[in-house]
């Protein structure tokens, strides 16, 4: 397992700078018993400048606020505040690459009414950079994302990740590297923790929002392809189209770009190194370290 804190590590608390070893949980929490709390997973970098920059930070707090509403889940904090409180944390932890984690959840409350009250809490610890090249064999999952009939599924809810755990033990158990799920009907819809994008004769293809989570980082990849006058589509495709594709890449703030090199028994042709993706991966990782003058939107 890994180690995220030790004895020295701190974390904020709604407002409260305190040991991670020291902080308690409510064993009787409604969030630990029923999966009701949300979450966000988002990236610091050093970036070449030598500073501490949280990528896209406000568009990650304000996803938590929405996830928060979207449970009906009491939340008091704007985004502005919180991000100050995760550079102090990051600072005070002396960490410049790492996986930040807030996480608002409730109080003690074993029935299924809403509290007037949530706690907030901000964990980081170290994620060294990222340099492996290794192309994922992926599996198509067995398992559906879940219905957005029976969750907010736009919501990041702990909850949602019985699905995204189910899967990728499944995948893993069977030698593969990731899942890809799909959704109620049958499409290609997003990886356990990751959405996807495939390509075909120049062009890249990803799953339309409705069955996803629509993440930051698949929004970042539209901005790129715009950049670098890569023509992409929003839709709903199967299995079989992507078993046609040239190639196809994950990409997630854990993940950031990440190729394949097979999906089940189909080999992606295009190598990596000639495809839209790659030229993707460069200009994300220099997009978080600020290595290329921004572009407006940053
Ligand atoms: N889908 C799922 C199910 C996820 O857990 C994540 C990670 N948050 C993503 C997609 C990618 O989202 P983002 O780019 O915002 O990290």
């Amino acid at each position: 397992m890994a180690t995220y804190y030790n004895e020295n590590t701190v974390l904020w608390l709604d407002g409260k700078i305190q040991k991670a070893s020291e902080t308690k949980t409510d064993l009787y929490g409604q969030s630990l018993h029923y999966g009701y709390s949300v979450f966000e997973g988002i990236r610091s970098y050093r970036t070449a400048a030598g500073k501490t920059k949280i990528f896209k930070a406000t568009e990650h707090f304000d996803r938590l606020q929405r996830s928060a509403a979207a449970l009906n889940m009491p939340y008091r904090y704007t985004s502005a505040e919180l991000i100050a409180a995760t550079y102090d944390v990051l600072a005070r932890n002396g960490l410049q690459d790492a996986y930040i984690r807030p996480v608002v959840y409730g109080p003690a409350n074993m029935s299924f009414n809403p509290n007037t009250e949530s706690f907030t809490v901000i964990e980081t610890w170290e994620m060294a950079p990222f340099l492996g090249e290794k192309l994922l064999r992926v599996m198509t999952s067995s398992f559906q994302r879940p219905n957005p009939k029976g969750f907010k599924i736009e919501a990041k809810a702990a909850g949602h990740y019985v699905n995204s755990i189910l899967a990728s033990q499944e995948a893993k158990a069977k030698g593969f590297d990731e899942a890809l799920l799909t959704d109620i009907n049958g499409c290609i819809a997003e990886g356990p923790g990751a959405n996807m994008f495939f390509e075909k004769d120049g062009h890249l293809y990803t799953p339309a929002a409705g069955n996803i989570l629509p993440g930051i980082t698949r929004a970042t990849v539209m901005e790129l392809c715009a950049g670098l006058d890569i023509p992409f589509e929003e839709g709903h495709y199967s299995p079989a189209d992507l078993k046609q594709a040239d190639s196809a890449f994950f990409c997630g703030t854990a993940a950031e770009v990440i190729g394949w090199n097979s999906v089940d028994d189909y080999t992606f042709p295009m190598p990596w190194k000639e495809t839209q993706g790659r030229k993707i991966q460069l200009a994300y990782s220099d997009l978080v370290k600020e290595k290329t003058p921004q572009p407006a939107w940053n």
